[in-house]
């Protein structure tokens, strides 16, 4: 497989350097810098390369994060999480090479499509339920899942990328982080949090993917603060939603983390279990 060659590397940053690729169309642009289509050379194989200026990073102080975020994203193999085959770096840039995701960016679809369908939303919400068990059983709570870090590839499988505010660790944490309208309680309060931090996110996108907009929006973050923390969901009557998906949000969006739903029971859920497309997370 022409990928192993890239993944094969045990200290990418003595191997490889920007000669290597064969660089191509922009493909977007974030906070530290832009992302390219690359070809590596000898291998022909085709990767996103995240080009991150350091200048940036010292204006953001986002070293440590980023360090954090190229360790555990690099430790992970799961056909829904993105892979960071290697990085490395000369005196002003950091360069990550990650695997391609030719399809789009879920929250545009989510945007242009304004809601999806109960097939659609319990696909990628099985699709996610696997990739968080698996880093939950490597002690990684990735703590900002959000329609914005999910990338779909040429097939449509759903892929999570950013892994910036994800910890690595088996104990509880007591970080405030992540975006305001994907916040479990807990993490509200500052109080110790776990990877049903991620569970209760579940709950958070399942309703968003269904209903085009996250449960607990208010224009004043405080209202959406208050909201989060008197579980102060509603249902609207358009889109019809069926009572099976509703069930599961409301297992799902539960203040007393040790209540949610777990992963696994996600997995077993009747809705998931009738909407799913199985064959989307099987196929790689
Ligand atoms: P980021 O800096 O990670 O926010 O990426 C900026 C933009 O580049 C994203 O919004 C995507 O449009 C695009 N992008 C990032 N990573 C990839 C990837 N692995 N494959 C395809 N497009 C990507």
């Amino acid at each position: 497989m022409a990928a192993a060659k890239i993944i094969s590397h045990e200290d990418p940053k003595e191997y490889w350097s920007l000669k290597d690729f064969d660089i191509g169309r922009l493909l977007g642009e974030g906070k530290f810098g832009k992302v390219y289509l690359a070809r590596e050379k000898q291998s022909g194989y085709v990767v996103a390369l995240k080009i991150i200026f350091k200048e940036k990073l010292d204006k953001y102080r986002y070293h440590s994060h980023l360090r954090r975020e190229i360790e555990i994203q690099h430790s992970l193999s799961h056909p829904n999480v993105l892979r960071l085959f290697a990085w490395f770096h000369d005196e002003t840039r950091i360069f990550l090479v990650l695997e391609y995701a030719a399809g789009h960016e879920l929250y545009k679809l989510l945007k242009d499509l304004k809601y999806f369908s109960e097939q659609r939303a319990a696909t990628y919400i099985a699709s996610l339920a696997r990739a968080l068990a698996y880093c939950h059983e490597k002690h990684v709570i990735h703590r900002d899942i959000k329609p914005e870090n999910l990338l779909l590839d040429m097939e449509g499988h759903l892929k999570i990328a950013d892994f910036g505010w994800a910890v690595q660790s088996s104990s509880k944490r007591r970080t405030m982080c992540g975006t305001i309208d994907y916040l479990a309680p807990e993490m509200i309060e500052n109080k110790e949090h776990d990877h049903a931090v991620d569970n209760w996110t579940l709950g958070v996108l399942c309703y968003e993917f269904l209903y085009g907009v996250p449960p607990f929006e208010e224009h004043d973050q405080n209202d959406t603060f208050r909201r989060i923390m008197k579980v102060d969901l509603n249902f609207p009557s358009t889109p019809r939603v069926s009572p099976e998906a509703k069930d599961l949000i409301t297992k799902l969006l539960v203040k007393d983390s040790s209540k949610r739903l777990s992963l696994k029971k996600i997995l077993e859920h009747p809705w998931i279990v009738k909407n799913a497309d199985l064959e989307q997370h099987d196929s790689k």
